[in-house]
């Protein structure tokens, strides 16, 4: 595969902004957006995950929603791979302005990137839904059946998006703000239809989006540019 027209626009572009999409996390080790492992969370707790990591279940069922929650994204929360790691490269060299996900994981800043809006927040990030109290993952992870603020005894909120929620309008409008000044954009691991794609390409008037995505969709038309492979093993080429 020839990647020079990839590298050239990177090189010469003015304002790069990236969307990380899904399935960048799942060559993480990161097993909420596996839909293999869908039948095997509704198996073993008796709902679907979409169920589960939802406002409702945290509402009601804390005990459930706890558990799944510490079991299968805490603990199964997977490793920056060679993707994010070039992604920090690209903003430390001055290349790459923000990254945009809907990843709630934090796998692009464990990987050393710096500028990324995570527009459904992210698991290390807790807080008492009274008092603001701030708690973190050991925290999170020590706490069962489920996690409560010391000062005032409320369960304490992951600062994620779950079903059923709105998601963050400050957060959307920055994206959207990034998005408009960015002359490229190159969308990881998603299609141009995915959510994350959709909700931010109709702010980009730029010139050129480079798209890297393990499966072929008829959106992929819309990109300047298509690389039909792992963002972690396509990108690492691009940006050697
Ligand atoms: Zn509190």
């Amino acid at each position: 595969m020839n990647y020079e027209k990839a590298k050239r626009v990177i090189r010469e572009s003015e304002y790069l902004v990236c969307l990380l999409g899904r399935n960048v996390s799942t060559d993480t080790g990161c097993l909420l957006y596996r839909e293999e492992n869908a039948y095997v969370i509704e198996a073993k707790y008796g709902y679907s995950q979409e169920e589960m990591f939802s406002t409702a279940f945290y509402l009601n069922r804390p005990r459930q929603f706890f558990e799944f929650y510490r079991e299968e994204i805490l603990k199964k929360r997977g490793e920056p791979n060679a993707c994010h790691h070039t992604l920090a490269r690209m903003q430390k060299d001055g290349r790459l302005k923000t990254i945009i996900t809907r990843e709630i994981f934090n796998l692009a800043k464990r990987g050393g990137c710096t500028n990324v809006l995570a527009l459904h927040g992210n698991i290390y990030d807790n807080f008492c839904p009274h008092c603001q109290t701030w708690y973190g993952m050991d925290y999170m992870l020590n706490s069962d059946p489920f996690p409560v603020c010391q000062k005032c005894g409320k369960i304490v909120k992951p600062q994620v998006c779950l079903n059923g929620e709105m998601l963050d309008n400050l957060k959307v409008t920055e994206a959207a703000h990034e998005v408009s000044k960015a002359d490229v954009l190159m969308v990881l691991g998603c299609t141009l239809r995915s959510s994350l794609a959709s909700t931010c390409l109709k702010y980009f008037s730029g010139k050129t989006i480079i798209l890297i995505n393990e499966e072929e969709d008829y959106s992929d038309t819309k990109a300047d540019y298509v690389c039909h492979g792992r963002a972690k093993d396509v990108l690492p080429q691009i940006y050697p």
